[in-house]
């Protein structure tokens, strides 16, 4: 028996029996799910080409009869993502941008938005004709706007300074915030920033990602937005990179 339907991004497949499986889901209105596809790797007929990370499917749950875990009961897939397949470096990126997704991701609320904004990445990575090699930091950067830390760029937060035209506008990360030269605390994590690489934070935070999935700022730039994204991370989402792997710090 259906207890309900949902459209679901899956990040995570894996073997638990011979033939059965489970999937980490994304779904816009139950955010993340574990499932179960019972006879999943023999069933062809209910599940036709459906459980290969990063598709986009429509699957109907089923919830056990003591509500401990759900099942999937068939699915219909929306999208394959056809032009990540044959691409390594392509699957690569999108593969990482899944990883950091489901270590940010633990609550349902505001998962529309949070789906659309995997939606769009991914078909971004698969469509961009000139796709940057910085798309994994600026998907984390965006996705770390999503989760509200999002400092002002456009003015110091103590002085109203505005940031573009100030000599040394600076990230200060403990605080989220960023100020200009003189309002800075002396102490803490510091990152300093620029006119340019404001701008790309302004587009990251305001435009969709195929809006910027090209865009390649100069060496200086690309190294501030790797930290700024590496101090969001690491100070207020409490993650770090290691071995391939997101993990708690
Ligand atoms: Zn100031």
């Amino acid at each position: 028996m259906q207890d309900f339907t949902e459209k679901a991004i899956i990040l995570r497949v894996g073997r638990f029996r011979e033939a059965d499986l489970w999937l980490r889901l994304f779904t816009p209105h139950r955010g993340l799910l574990t499932a179960f596809a019972f006879g999943g790797s023999r069933s062809r007929r209910r599940f036709v080409g459906c459980l290969d990370p990063l598709n986009l499917v429509l699957f109907g749950f089923s919830r056990s009869r003591t509500g401990n875990y759900l099942s999937l009961t068939e699915g219909t897939l929306l999208d394959g993502r056809p032009g990540l397949r044959g691409n390594a470096s392509r699957l690569g990126i999108a593969a990482n941008c899944v990883k950091f997704f489901e270590a940010v991701h633990v609550e349902p609320e505001g998962s529309v938005r949070s789906f659309n904004l995997l939606e769009e990445s991914l078909e971004a990575v698969e469509r961009c004709p000139d796709l940057s090699p910085m798309f994994p930091v600026f998907f984390r950067l965006r996705t770390a706007f999503e989760q509200g830390y999002g400092p002002s760029l456009d003015t110091c937060s103590r002085c109203g300074k505005v940031l573009k035209t100030s000599v040394a506008p600076l990230l200060l990360i403990e605080e989220g915030r960023i100020s200009c030269e003189a309002c800075a605390t002396e102490h803490g994590w510091r990152i300093p920033l620029n006119a340019g690489s404001l701008a790309v934070l302004d587009r990251v935070r305001r435009e969709s990602p195929r809006q910027w999935c090209s865009l390649v700022p100069d060496a200086a730039d690309r190294r501030r937005l790797f930290d700024v994204a590496d101090g969001f991370m690491r100070w207020h989402l409490g993650l770090r990179w290691e071995d391939g792997r997101f993990l708690k710090t």
